[in-house]
């Protein structure tokens, strides 16, 4: 079965109540592929997350951009997997680099999380990627794969929910972004991973997201490439150009 198109939008921790509103306005007026050609969600802060999920336009999903490893309870500034699904929050984004690398989530930590969302209902976009040192160093399958491994001991075989974002740190924000061949050449060794480590079903299956700096301009070209699934997308995601990243998918 063809793998569907997806786009995420990452909002990180941007935005105001004015300007929240109007990336909703700016996203419900714009012209978007069909859903049946493309799965769109967007993830903004906990506090925004009501206010978008009541205004936006039922074909854009909304997405957590993180949630607590466990079941909620005593832990201060954390938000539940159960209290996402309670609010009718379809999905989590899990595992982003600016968590890794900052608040030094571990690849455990980050299975974890994710077993644990996945157990509770929620779907799970999992990040994962090199940075500059590693892939120069010729580390990157070796550094993703880790990654996945933490993943795949957590969660097993239950990868039906889980799309993979594949995102190197060195293109994150910098306006660095990776060539379509790039981009492809890991994307297919992922793919292999997953076919090797976890089944053949799974490998075809599971979408491939690629992050990183994507706009409207160079998303079409990265979009051709066979093992490219989407794009979670952090910048552009704040700018009328995501609805061109959306219709990429076409
Ligand atoms: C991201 O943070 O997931 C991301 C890909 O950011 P940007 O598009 O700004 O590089």
């Amino acid at each position: 079965m063809a793998r569907k198109f997806f786009v995420g939008g990452n909002w990180k921790c941007n935005g105001t109540v004015e300007s929240v509103s109007k990336l909703v306005d700016t996203l419900n007026a714009g012209a978007i592929v069909s859903t049946d050609i493309v799965e769109v969600v967007v993830a903004p802060t906990f506090i925004h997350i009501p206010m978008v999920k009541d205004r936006l336009r039922s074909e854009i999903q909304v997405s957590a951009q993180n949630c607590w490893v466990k079941k909620g309870g005593a832990y201060t500034g954390e938000v539940s997997a159960e209290q996402l699904v309670d609010l009718g929050i379809p999905y989590v984004i899990l595992g982003h680099s600016e968590r890794r690398h900052i608040l030094k989530e571990s690849h455990d930590f980050v299975g974890q999380k994710c077993a644990y969302a996945l157990s509770k209902g929620l779907k799970v976009i999992a990040c994962i990627g090199e940075t500059l040192d590693e892939r120069e160093a010729g580390n990157t399958i070796k550094v993703c794969a880790e990654q996945l491994i933490a993943i795949k001991e957590a969660i097993g075989q239950n990868w039906s929910e889980v799309v993979v974002a594949y995102e190197p740190v060195w293109a994150i924000g910098t306006g660095k972004v990776a060539t379509p061949e790039q981009a492809e050449e890991v994307h297919a060794e992922l793919r292999k991973w997953l076919a090797e480590n976890v089944s053949a079903e799974v490998a075809e299956a599971t979408r491939i997201l690629y992050g990183g700096s994507v706009t409207g301009g160079n998303c079409k070209e990265l979009a051709k490439k066979p093992n490219v699934d989407g794009f979670l997308v952090g910048g552009a995601a704040l700018k009328p150009e995501f609805i061109d990243i959306i219709n990429s998918a076409q």
